[in-house]
């Protein structure tokens, strides 16, 4: 094996150094103000804080009778009855009771009320067969929300709890950071379409809609795509196609050592090359760079090695990018189900089902693992991150997992 270098453009670095350097890279883009009620997503910007209280005065916590707690025996029933949303004339005096219903303005006068349930109405007077203390199925001013607090903090993502938050203090508009915009170019004189058929030595163009999807799946915006044949013309073309109308361009293809693989020339020539291989399989050549501030993934063009190294490494910068608090996967142990045979060098990222069996979590990879073989990707929920050894690793061992879907 050749000796790490370190200095060198095209040095085999460490995956923690590779992620160190790309986080380094993104810093949030920028702030913008959207409509908050389908911000969903969106990584807040900015401290919301209530302008009032909810609720914004007493009411009813139930369907049944506003009174007085310290009155004794049958209340006289006033007439008329209090629903919610309707400000009502109403006040209940000593000995009275007035029907209300959920969500009704507790009226003047009365300081509790009896669940319908605990009562019997008849000829206008009411029997409450519950005792009562002050307070009782009142929903408090501001018990919910007080006027002045914090309810979401910079940082927060904004899902369906915080979109109804925002709608309950009528906070419309809000601030968040803005989403990365991506340009995802295929390189490859034998890609088609997918829709076309392909002439012998040719294949369907996969990985520019897998990485679309997988783009949109991490919360940034695909707003370009093309393909580009292997010539350096055209390669220089579609790539500044690309980066200008992005803040982050992922090439597909075009990074390893073939005479036709044009990526890093063209990065070295029209910026910097950050790292230009990583010690890492699936994806060793794995290349990142800025061009001007733009900045440029090169994924390898097997169709697992472009999805692995977006996974652990482009994913984490875009959201980076949109000023995402967590942008890593979570990692657990896992309890191999069957012997496994990691690289003898590198280490590898392998595919797998992992499931909770009883008190553990248990995983078995998706069968064979070669770069080409799209089908590794298919029901897979984690990576697991497997350190190189000559050994097979027999069923029973721990090892790390970065959960990458939900726990099956
Ligand atoms: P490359 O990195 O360009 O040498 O490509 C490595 C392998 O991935 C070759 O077998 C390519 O045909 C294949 N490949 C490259 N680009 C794509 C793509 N966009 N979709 C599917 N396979 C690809
Ligand atoms: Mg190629």
């Amino acid at each position: 094996m050749r000796p790490l270098r370190t200095t060198s453009p095209y040095a085999m670095v460490p995956v923690a150094e590779a992620i160190q350097t790309i986080i380094d890279l993104a810093a949030p883009l920028g702030i913008e103000t959207v409509d908050a009620l389908s911000a969903a997503g969106r990584t807040l910007a900015e401290t919301v804080r209530s302008g009032e209280s909810v609720p914004a005065g007493p009411r009813a916590a139930v369907d049944g009778y506003a009174l007085r707690a310290g009155d004794q025996g049958e209340r006289g029933l006033v007439s008329g009855e209090i629903a919610a949303g309707r400000e009502q004339a109403i006040a209940v005096g000593p000995g009275q009771a007035v029907r209300i219903m959920t969500g009704g303005a507790l009226p003047a006068g009365a300081d509790a009320v009896v669940m319908v349930e605990d009562t019997e109405e008849r000829d206008a007077v009411v029997t409450v067969r519950a005792s009562l203390s002050p307070g009782a199925h009142i929903h408090a001013t501001g018990q919910d929300i007080a006027s002045g607090q914090v309810l979401l903090e910079p940082g927060a993502t904004i899902g369906a709890a915080e979109i109804g938050v925002l709608a309950t203090v009528g906070k419309t508009r809000v601030q968040v950071y803005r989403r990365p915009r991506v340009a995802v170019l295929a390189t490859g004189d034998e890609l088609v379409e997918p829709w076309e058929t392909p002439p012998a030595g040719c294949i369907r163009d996969s990985n520019r809609y897998a990485l679309l999807e997988a783009v949109r799946a991490a919360g940034a915006e695909p707003v370009w795509s093309g393909v580009a044949r292997d010539t350096e013309d055209e390669l220089a073309t579609r790539f500044d196609e690309a980066r200008h109308a992005a803040d982050v361009v992922i090439t597909s293809g075009g990074v390893s050592m073939g005479t036709r693989d044009l990526i890093k020339p063209l990065l070295q020539e029209r910026g910097t090359i950050h790292f230009g291989r990583v010690n890492f399989k699936p994806g060793k050549p794995l290349t990142v760079a800025t061009v001007d501030r733009t900045l440029v993934f090169g994924l390898p063009g097997y169709p697992v090695s472009s999805l692995v190294t977006f996974e652990v490494f482009v994913r984490p910068a875009l959201l980076a990018l949109q000023g995402a608090p967590q942008l890593f996967r979570p990692r657990v142990d896992v309890e191999l189900e069957h012997e496994l045979r990691p690289d003898a060098v590198r280490p590898e990222y392998a595919r797998a089902i992992v499931r909770w069996q009883h008190d553990r979590l248990v995983a078995r990879t998706t069968g064979a693992q070669g770069s080409s073989r799209l089908l590794s990707m298919l029901g897979a929920n984690a990576l697991l991150v497997l350190a190189p050894s000559e050994q097979p690793l027999p069923a029973g061992t721990q090892v790390s997992a970065m959960l990458t879907g939900p726990l099956l």
